[in-house]
């Protein structure tokens, strides 16, 4: 196809996108597997759905990883699982005052949304009172938005965290339904699909994403993208696996930077309203390229990840700056 004729294909898509409709499988797979010449002029028709309905802010997310290590379950890329010999630190929940200085250096970094993570199949009730009494503190002192990932949970459960004050939470659907059991044996597809289907009855807004690297082929990357539309999730992190030496897939290699603007961008088609998160393995990855995601994407981690670090604060302010975004705010 000659380029301009291409141009218009992948302006076609916003324009799909942007009147509501559907990317067919066939359009995702094409956005994948589009020649990197087309990197630029793919993202540009992504920019023009991200700016219809984000315009150029960037909103900024910081992980306290809340309970680290001692899970019981085997997920592959996870350096904290059972299986997992990566040396990371190993301790039960943070105290409430841990919880609050990180809500507070949340708020010096920017971010809007605070996201508290433990590790673990689903929460204890002695861990859940402790995380319902720091997010009650910190939503009655601070202008922060309040995610959790607490793993699978209990009618009760999400219905007390919806109460205390929890915006958002976050499960992830990680992988295609075919790669699922690959990747992880003490749990499945379906059960993620249903704790994601509760956080939405007890009114909490839904997080769930998925983890780029994993053995999967560009058919499960785009039935991802449709599994996600169809999920409804307000917020979409795409991951792009670090492999983490230690872990099952400890041996796979980085996602091509190329590669990761395609797949933000097909995110950005399939879910055009959603906040697309590019989100960790986001140094790795995309290296030098990092600020071109966020002409797809609409919203960043800053600072580390649950065991692995980020980069710089600045940095990743000089990014946005140099943009020519901005950073999203949370309103007082
Ligand atoms: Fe456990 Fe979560 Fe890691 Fe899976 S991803 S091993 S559930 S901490």
């Amino acid at each position: 196809m000659k380029t301009y004729e291409q141009d218009l294909a992948w302006q076609s898509l916003a324009d799909k996108a942007l009147s509501g409709q559907c990317l067919t499988a066939e359009e995702g797979l094409a956005v994948l597997e589009a020649d990197n010449d087309e990197v630029l002029p793919l993202l540009q028709a992504a920019f023009r759905v991200r700016k219809h309905f984000y315009g150029k802010k960037v909103k900024l997310n910081m992980i306290i990883n809340a309970k680290s290590g001692l899970c019981p379950e085997d997920c592959g890329y996870c350096s904290q699982s059972i299986v997992s010999t990566a040396p990371v630190k190993k301790y039960t929940l943070l105290d409430k005052d841990t919880l609050l200085a990180g809500a507070r250096e949340a708020m010096a970094r920017k971010a809007g949304t605070y996201c508290i993570v433990a590790a673990g199949k689903g929460p204890t009730e002695r861990e859940l009172d402790q995380v319902v009494s720091a997010v009650k503190e910190i939503r009655d002192t601070m202008p922060l938005k309040i995610c959790a990932c607490l793993g699978i949970l209990k009618d009760e459960q999400a219905e007390r965290l919806a109460e205390a004050g929890v915006h958002r939470y976050n499960h992830n659907l990680n992988t295609s339904k075919a790669n699922y059991p690959s990747i992880t044996s003490t749990h499945t597809y379906d059960q993620r699909v249903e704790t994601v289907e509760k956080v939405k009855l007890n009114g909490m807004s839904p997080c769930s994403g998925v983890i780029i690297g994993m053995g999967e082929t560009n058919v499960e990357i785009v039935e991802m993208a449709l599994a996600l539309r169809e999920l409804d999730a307000d917020s979409i992190p795409i991951n792009f696996l670090n492999a983490i030496p230690g872990t099952p897939l400890e041996h796979m290699g980085r996602t091509p930077a190329m590669k990761a603007l395609k797949v933000l961008a097909l995110f950005r088609f399939m879910c055009p309203s959603k906040e697309i998160r590019v989100a960790g393995g986001r140094e790795v990855n995309l290296r030098t390229l990092q600020p071109l995601s966020l002409y797809a994407a609409n919203s960043l981690f800053v600072g580390d990840y649950l065991t692995t670090a980020g980069q710089e604060i600045t940095t990743d302010h000089q990014i946005i700056e140099d943009l020519g975004f901005e950073i999203e705010l949370n309103a007082l």
